[in-house]
């Protein structure tokens, strides 16, 4: 469900960029200077964020539709690294938009990106402040599509993943106690198929 809605609002941001970008060049910005970084003559640096912005997210949906041509090449951790280029270019994008429009940004533009950017910081303080508390409801998923039996995961969180007889991990459902979660984290991360995962699942405590 998280990576339906990650996917989606990831096309569905793209596609947003793709309008942004054509309404540009139609209301008069020269082509160039909308797509390359730091070519705009009137607003070198805020325009040129933009453009940097533009083309980090197209890195990260890019890496984002080839993720399991990384995983078969045993590369996660570069993968993870050209994915989270999208936090660099979400940064860019918020300075030039509120900086590079028009001279007086409209109250609720500024507020939406306010929210958003509230939203950004929030939610890994909480998720953070979860984890370190008793009664995590965090569990192991595993995407059985990319897992290849590898049992790294087996030998770095034991208490909850053993591997079966058939050569693939056994993950319990259990919620991940809390001296658990460091460790548990580390092996998702370190997956070489990225088929780990650790979810939060909510109880409706
Ligand atoms: S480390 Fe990843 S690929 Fe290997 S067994 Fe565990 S889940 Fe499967």
């Amino acid at each position: 469900m998280a990576q339906a809605a990650h996917r989606a609002t990831g096309v569905l941001g793209i596609g947003s960029l793709a309008l942004h970008v054509i309404a540009k060049i139609e209301y008069g910005r020269a082509a160039p200077a909308a797509v390359v970084p730091f070519a705009d003559p009137h607003q070198r640096f805020l325009a040129g964020l933009g453009a940097l912005a533009l083309w980090l997210m197209v890195a990260a949906a890019v890496t984002g539709a080839a993720r399991s041509a990384f995983v078969a090449r045993r590369h996660p951790g570069r993968w993870r690294l050209l994915h989270g280029v999208a936090y660099l270019g979400w940064c860019s994008s918020l300075v030039h938009g509120l900086k590079a429009g028009q001279p007086e940004s409209s109250p609720w533009v500024t507020a939406g990106y306010g929210a958003c950017l509230l939203a950004v910081v929030v939610v890994p303080v909480w998720r953070a402040v979860r984890r370190a508390g008793a009664g995590t409801d965090d569990r192991f998923g595993v995407d059985w599509t990319l897992c290849d039996g590898h049992g790294l995961c087996a030998g770095m969180v034991p208490e909850l993943i053993r591997i079966g007889p058939d050569g693939y991990p056994f993950v319990s459902t259990s919620p991940i106690p809390p001296y658990l979660a460091a460790r548990a984290q580390a092996a998702a991360r370190r997956c070489p198929t990225l088929a780990l995962r650790v979810e939060g699942i909510r109880s409706g405590r």
